[in-house]
């Protein structure tokens, strides 16, 4: 039984509002891929700067459409981290390709632009970046790289909705996009939330129609035409398609959860700095890095524990105080379904272990609770067991 007062890592912001929502759909008779969906897509298209967003079922499946669209296919190789949701990794396998894994920076937690250059082979399709939990990566380094190479450029977006980027001497949102494709999350774990769902991000028209094709069994007349024509229309299937789509219920919450997000993100960003001063002064913990050209929506706010302190007994220690966190970002090639399987990493000059700080971090930060109705109290209760658990290294 969790304790009456445990504070909790993350809770989802969802009120009266997403509520109405549902049942305006619900009695609205159209439940699934509709006019709620179209709608959602056009305001988030907005909201990033995007030209096209088409909605899907997750952010896994936006994965896989993107790597399919750019044209990632068996025995290709994508260059993508380890130091992610397994997602990430397991959408490059659904195209039959082989993920090469690209160490991070011990800073960012962000995949290393040197690291991917040192990756790249004859075979390599595309670059698959992670913006690890909100936090943007060095996306002018990464988009120079696809370019001088002419491989395709993909941001898993997942954590990042409302993160942005200082690009051209202009704030930009994530989305935009800054690659070829952004894929996002509308996991409840995430800052938007549709229960489930995902989108893509494109200014390229061709791979738009794709998305909208393949999402939809690749089904050349909509449902939604076929329903309110006069004519009787018969479909085709010109090429292999998925279910992947995203229903009108998800769509009507994401549209009242994107009209919050400004909000959710402001906050989000005043909750980091007050962790940060209340954090400032014990002997040995990183806070996290935040480059000067990036803007995190911290959608999670990740320590680096200090060295020679224990990661399980820090969190046992926090979790005794009614404090609960996460451990930092897995890795997937520590995986068991990932043991057999065919992955490379990209070799170190001087040889060593070439995914050295993915494993570290996994295995040396923590994620500390951070949501919209966190009280300062509560923070500070965070900050006490924090200095309670690093005491154990730094008496
Ligand atoms: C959450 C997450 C995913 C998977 O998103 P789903 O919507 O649950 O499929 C993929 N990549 C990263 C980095 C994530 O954090």
């Amino acid at each position: 039984m969790p304790q009456q007062n445990m504070i909790p890592v993350a809770k989802p912001v969802l009120g009266e509002e997403e509520a109405e929502a549902v049942r305006r759909v619900i009695l609205s008779g159209w439940v699934t891929q509709g006019p709620e969906v179209a709608a959602f897509e056009r305001e988030f298209a907005e909201f990033t700067g995007a030209p096209f967003a088409t909605a899907v079922s997750n952010c896994t499946t936006a994965l896989h459409l993107a790597l399919r669209a750019v044209g990632v296919g068996e025995g290709d190789e994508v260059i993508t981290v380890s130091h992610s949701f397994i997602a990430t990794a397991n959408a490059v396998r659904y195209c039959g390709a082989v993920p090469v894994f690209a160490d991070i920076d011990a800073d960012t937690f962000n995949i290393s632009p040197n690291e991917v250059e040192r990756a790249i082979t004859p075979r390599t399709r595309a670059i698959l970046c992670v913006h690890q939990v909100g936090m943007p990566c060095d996306m002018a380094k990464l988009a120079a790289i696809a370019r001088a190479h002419g491989i395709a450029l993909v941001e898993d977006a997942a954590c990042a909705a409302g993160s942005e980027i200082l690009w051209n001497g202009e704030w930009q949102r994530i989305g935009r996009p800054h690659g070829d494709i952004a894929c996002f999350s509308f996991h409840p774990r995430k800052v938007l939330t549709t229960g489930d769902g995902g989108m893509l991000t494109t200014a390229n028209p061709e791979y738009d129609r794709k998305f909208r094709l393949w999402r939809q069994h690749s089904m050349s007349i909509q449902d939604t035409v076929r329903h309110s024509s006069s004519k009787v229309l018969m479909e085709q299937y010109p090429e292999l398609g998925f279910n992947y789509r995203m229903t009108d219920v998800q769509a009507a919450i994401g549209r009242i959860q994107l009209g919050r997000l400004p909000g959710l993100v402001a906050r989000r960003r005043q909750l980091a700095a007050q962790y940060r001063e209340l954090l400032s002064n014990i002997e040995g913990l990183v806070l996290p890095a935040e480059p000067e050209w990036a803007r995190s929506n911290w959608q999670s706010f990740c320590v680096r524990l200090p060295e020679g302190l224990d990661q399980i007994s820090a969190m046992q220690t926090l979790l005794d105080q009614g404090v609960s966190t996460r451990r930092g970002i897995m890795c997937s090639h520590r995986e068991p379904a990932y043991q057999t399987e065919p992955w490379r990493a990209a070799e170190r000059p001087g040889g060593g272990n070439p995914l050295a700080e993915s494993e570290r971090a996994q295995d040396t930060a923590v994620i500390l609770p951070l949501y919209d109705q966190i009280s300062i109290e509560e923070m500070h209760r965070v900050s006490e067991a924090i200095r309670l658990a690093c005491a154990c290294v730094h008496p």
